[in-house]
């Protein structure tokens, strides 16, 4: 199974992509996660990737259809796969659907989540993370008890670098232009687009997504 996780910056494609491969034991591949990881290990994919991310552009095609391909081959066939934050352009998408064949895979479904713009803003740049305990806050809906400080790891939080309300705006532009074309890329392929309202409470989310996919695909009780 590949599941497609799409949706606008701060609409919570990582918790609730995180909350779903670990409810359903599949693998999950968030493009952005790596490239944070390889621009923190400092290697030449993180080097090259870090400007575009820092401003809220995308990093280019060819470099992401490299390092998710690389993934892809490294995971049990046996295993779902849940990505999150990939494709986001047509051209990457076109890739997808070259790749995973070579796996023996195809895209299964697209779960779309979506909130108003407003919603998005407040999200991105109130979202706070602890580097140690990797757990995310909110500084509008979800405080740690101490301000700034991680209420599990006791050490101080972090604002990423493109969560600031510049960079915000810019990331939401691209989406728009970029990867909300992919909606009717899916819809006319033969994998279903499951919308999900994403501005209700992230277990409400987690319910809808998880009720769609079984419907969808069947999964049985996971
Ligand atoms: P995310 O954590 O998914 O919001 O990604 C953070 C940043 O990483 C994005 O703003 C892009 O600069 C870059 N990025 C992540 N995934 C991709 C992708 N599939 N294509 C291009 N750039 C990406």
């Amino acid at each position: 199974m590949v599941v497609i996780l799409l949706g606008p910056p701060g609409v919570g494609k990582g918790t609730q992509g995180a909350m779903l491969a670990e409810a359903l034991e599949w693998d999950r591949l968030a493009t952005g996660d790596l490239l944070r990881e390889a621009k923190r290990r400092g290697t030449e994919l993180g080097r090259q990737a870090a400007t575009y991310m820092d401003a809220g552009e995308l990093v280019p095609d060819s470099l992401i259809v490299a390092m998710v391909q690389e993934r892809l081959e490294a995971m049990p066939a046996r295993r779902g796969v849940l990505f999150d934050g990939f494709p986001r352009t047509e051209p990457q998408a076109q890739a997808l659907d070259r790749v995973l064949p070579e796996v023996g895979r195809q895209v299964d479904a697209v779960v779309l989540l979506e909130a108003p713009d407003e919603v998005l803003h407040k999200r991105i740049s109130g979202r706070r993370h602890s580097p140690e305990s990797g757990r995310v806050y909110n500084v509008y809906f979800d405080p740690p008890e101490q301000e700034g400080i991680c209420d599990e790891a006791g050490t101080p939080l972090v604002h990423r670098e493109d969560d600031h309300p510049e960079t915000v705006a810019r990331r939401l532009e691209v989406y728009r232009e970029l990867t909300e074309p992919l909606v009717d890329y899916y819809e006319a392929s033969d994998a279903p687009v499951l919308r999900i309202d994403g501005d209700q409470t992230m277990e409400a989310v987690q319910a809808s997504v998880r009720q769609a996919l079984d419907e969808a695909l069947d999964l049985g009780e996971t």
